[in-house]
């Protein structure tokens, strides 16, 4: 289902009209625009840090091909400077995309409720880097689907308990979304997130106070969103930095396709734009990380 929920976003009241993010229903097509932007962190600052590589390069050819795809080309280098900087402190920043000029985008899968093993063999062969919103009513059936892919280096970030419309709740119920799944997560998974995306992208004033109360340091939005076999995008094409937003979905959801087919398709859309594919963690500097 594909539901339309205006929300109030935080001061700037922002009306926005939002297709429904995951949490089951029948299909994952269709209407909505997310016109909604969150303000960049503030870029600066001086500082060594470094990281991993985000980059598919290591598989040849002929493994990109059984997927029906070509080579993605190699992701740049993490900046020795990240461009977002977190700390532990003030309000917490919400962000949309990653100020960088390097032609790289970021693929961030949320909730968890398909757990497609096709999909984690897929990630094993091309190493596409994602970064993982999950949500623990979808998840709780199948930790371990998520470990598997936690073990190629993606992280695995906090999207609430349940699902809800975060600012029709309360400061305490808003508190009992994001905590609940911080500790879930954080047990099972052995690393605590640090960052948090709202579901439908609804957020107010308390969310911001609850993120930081329950451990992650910002609020992570989207750019662009990928449906089926396309992108919509807000700014008509992919830009550098630009976060797209995909899900963990099934045939249900995807018209009879599979996760594997969706995601080769986000993968097309990335490369016939002159895009690769960067590792989110590698541009956030962490409160208290150097660099
Ligand atoms: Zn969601």
């Amino acid at each position: 289902m594909h539901r339309r929920i205006g929300v109030a976003a935080g001061a700037a009241a922002l009306l926005l009209t939002l297709a429904g993010c995951g949490g089951g229903g029948s299909s994952g097509s269709g209407g909505g625009t997310a016109s909604g932007t969150g303000s960049p962190a503030a870029a600066g600052g001086v500082g060594g840090g470094g990281g991993g590589s985000g980059s598919g390069a290591a598989a040849g050819a002929a493994v990109w091909s059984k997927w029906g795809l070509k080579p993605l080309p190699p992701a740049p280098a993490a900046p020795a400077d990240r461009p977002i900087k977190l700390s532990r402190t003030g309000p917490v920043p919400v962000f949309s995309r990653v100020p960088t000029t390097q032609r790289v985008v970021f693929i961030t899968i949320d909730d968890g409720l398909v757990k497609d093993p096709r999909f984690v063999e897929m990630e094993r062969e091309l190493h596409v880097p994602i970064t993982m919103f999950l949500m623990n009513d979808a998840i709780k059936d199948d930790y371990g689907y998520f470990r598997s892919l936690q073990a190629l280096g993606y992280s695995i970030q906090n999207h609430t308990l349940h699902h809800p419309v975060m600012s029709r709740l309360g400061l305490a119920q808003q508190r009992n979304e994001i905590c609940g799944d911080q500790k879930i997560l954080t047990a099972e998974y052995g690393t605590a997130p640090y960052l948090f995306r709202p579901p439908y992208g609804a957020y107010d004033r308390a969310t911001r106070e609850a993120v930081r109360a329950c451990g992650p340091a910002a609020i992570v939005y989207w750019t662009d969103t990928m449906e089926i076999t396309g992108i919509r995008y807000q700014n008509g094409r992919l830009r550098p930095g630009d976060i797209i937003l995909a899900h963990f979905r099934g045939p249900q959801q995807l018209k009879g396709e599979r996760m594997t087919a969706m995601f080769a398709n986000m993968v097309k859309r990335i490369e016939e734009q002159g895009f690769t594919v960067g590792r989110l963690d590698d541009y956030i500097s962490r409160p208290g990380q150097a660099g």
